[in-house]
């Protein structure tokens, strides 16, 4: 099946989804890469930053290199999210103004906004960690909330699935804000074998359904392998796009 007929087949399927246009354009499966948790090591986020391609870079608001390598990023033409920290179920350290569920739509909404002016030329924003509140649709609700009311067109908002249980997606679709949920993380095992069928399972994925999203964090072995793939995208039939060519969102009132 092409993948314009995968995208009309969707549209009946999920009523009036709105892709970006240029996703339309490919005809051939599309990767889009996030390389996360960029910030805190100057020189591997540099090493991220040049690798080749239209890689989509995610900083966390308060880490010591965040402004410098987010200028840097986007100078070399690459998007930038900002990492928003948020509460999981796990007892980890969120850091400074990161979202829990103990608070209320004002506190919550004030923290958000606050991190976002961290990371400059910020075009939406994925969440770091998160397992607790990307399941309690109430928070969902206000972050969604508090990303359209950032800019014009609203900040999007790409779900990196912490947990199956996340209603992100649900929550940014109900409310026509842009979103897209990661596919496949590269990195959760820091082998160099692992990591390349990680990005396998990536490809496979976008051959199957036309486009799939994957998240990596700026480690050694990550950015070798990705090195190493990148410069062979034709040999495993892929382009590579940046994040803002995978959104999706609902059209109002459908
Ligand atoms: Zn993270």
């Amino acid at each position: 099946m092409s993948i314009l007929r995968r995208f009309v087949h969707c549209f009946f399927c999920l009523g009036v989804i709105i892709f970006n246009a240029d996703v339309l354009a490919q005809d051939k499966p599309a990767i889009a890469i996030v390389i996360d948790d960029m910030g805190y090591d100057n020189a591997l986020g540099q090493r991220a930053i040049d690798l080749p391609g239209a890689l989509t870079f995610s900083f966390l608001p308060y880490a010591p290199f965040t402004p410098e390598l987010a200028e840097n990023a986007f100078s070399h033409g690459k998007e930038v999210l900002a990492h928003i920290p948020m509460q999981s179920f796990e007892p980890k350290k969120l850091g400074k103004d990161g979202l829990t569920w103990a608070m209320d739509k004002n506190e919550l909404t004030q923290k958000l906004i606050t991190q976002i002016a961290e990371v400059p030329h910020a075009i939406g924003v994925n969440n770091h960690m998160g397992s607790l509140l990307t399941q309690d649709r109430e928070s969902m609700q206000w972050v969604v909330a508090a990303l359209q009311g950032s800019t014009t067109e609203g900040l999007f908002f790409l779900d990196s699935r912490t947990t199956k249980y996340t209603v992100v997606e649900t929550v940014a679709l109900e409310s026509g804000l842009a979103t897209a949920r990661r596919d496949i993380f590269f990195d959760h095992t820091d082998d160099e074998h692992a990591i390349k069928e990680q990005f396998e399972s990536l490809v496979s994925l976008a051959k199957e359904k036309g486009f799939a999203i994957g998240i990596g964090h700026p480690k050694s072995k990550t950015l070798k392998v990705l090195f190493e793939v990148l410069n062979q995208l034709d040999d495993y039939g892929v382009v590579l796009v940046p994040i803002s060519q995978r959104w999706v969102r609902k059209a109002p009132n459908t």
